[in-house]
């Protein structure tokens, strides 16, 4: 038997994304697709609604606690400098593909409350991505003033995932897990990089960006803002190095002269540093979440706020950064 199975051809890591995707969705996005299309936001979300549920009853008391804090809620495209020590909550959500359809609950809420938020799709960064772009795309029946569609990514480790890896995924987190590369400069000394010089990389980086803001653009009316991924090259280069280098974490890659390069106006945690927002994170104790955002509403600061769609559920086992 063990013989046998040997000589079957292994998966490659499309085949593993695809296997990970039909586990995760119970929900066919081309039959969702076409009941947007062809009845209305409406009458879709009252149709999923037993299925977005859990999803829409923990965000709704979130939204609730935010209101009787006295504090308003919108997107970061609209955020300015005048802004700033207003009770307002600028609030995103990271949509990875396992948040997809929790993404839609809050979407739907949203529009039922009259709410705008800020939702960045992690659009083509990996295969599995790929694969789940009928799913993100469902978005495009809801982008308006209560849904804000945005990027979320890592413009280096994008790249190297899609363009040098060719969308190899398990070949990508391989080499990401035995390369012990610090800084730009010694990433373009490896072997793989011969061909690249640093500035390459970067140029290579804003290439892949703008490209992916440009296909957004096919399927969305507008993309302003993005937020970045914390990824496994991130957190691979800073066990490597003893200072961090800031460009390998999209939101250092996308300010300063670089920003001027890429097509959007922002990335979030820049734009809530710039601006000394007080930043509402996830946390690893799900049973804090509303005790913390109390708190941090008390502070009656300028807050941004992020979540990931799929935590937002009272039997979540995780509500953290990611
Ligand atoms: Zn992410």
């Amino acid at each position: 038997m063990a013989a046998a199975s040997a000589n079957i051809e292994r998966p490659n890591s499309t085949h593993i994304a695809r296997k990970k995707a039909d586990k995760a969705f119970s929900l066919p996005f081309g039959m969702v697709d076409c009941i947007f299309e062809n009845e209305g936001p409406e009458h879709t979300f009252s149709m999923l609604r037993p299925l977005l549920t859990p999803w829409q009853d923990m965000y709704s008391r979130v939204v609730d606690l935010i209101y009787r804090k006295g504090y308003k809620i919108r997107g970061f495209h609209t955020l300015k400098k005048t802004d700033i020590g207003q009770k307002i909550v600028f609030l995103y959500h990271d949509v990875h593909f396992r948040d997809i359809v929790p993404a839609l609950a809050l979407a739907g809420i949203n529009r039922q409350r009259g709410i705008s938020s800020t939702f960045n799709l992690l659009w083509e960064f990996t295969s599995l991505d790929s694969f789940c772009r009928p799913g993100y795309s469902l978005f495009r029946h809801l982008e308006n003033e209560n849904v804000e569609i945005a990027l979320h990514t890592n413009p280096v480790s994008a790249w190297l995932n899609r363009k040098v890896f060719r969308g190899d995924d398990k070949a990508y987190m391989k080499w990401v897990h035995t390369t012990a590369v610090g800084d730009l400069h010694s990433l373009a000394k490896t072997p793989l990089f011969g061909a690249y010089s640093s500035q390459d990389i970067v140029d290579k980086s804003i290439d892949y960006f703008n490209e992916t803001v440009s296909d957004m653009k096919t399927v969305f009316r507008s993309i302003n803002v993005a937020s970045h991924h914390g990824d496994v090259l991130a957190r691979a280069i800073s066990n490597h190095s003893a200072s961090v280098v800031p460009i390998f974490t999209g939101a250092d890659f996308i300010m300063g002269d670089r920003l001027e390069r890429l097509d959007i106006d922002g990335e979030i945690r820049s734009m809530a540093r710039q601006y000394d927002l007080y930043h509402f994170n996830e946390t690893k104790n799900k049973k804090q979440y509303l005790t913390n955002l109390e708190f941090a509403l008390e502070s009656e600061q300028t807050i941004s706020m992020i979540n990931h769609p799929v935590d937002m559920h009272q039997g979540s086992k995780r509500i953290q950064f990611l």
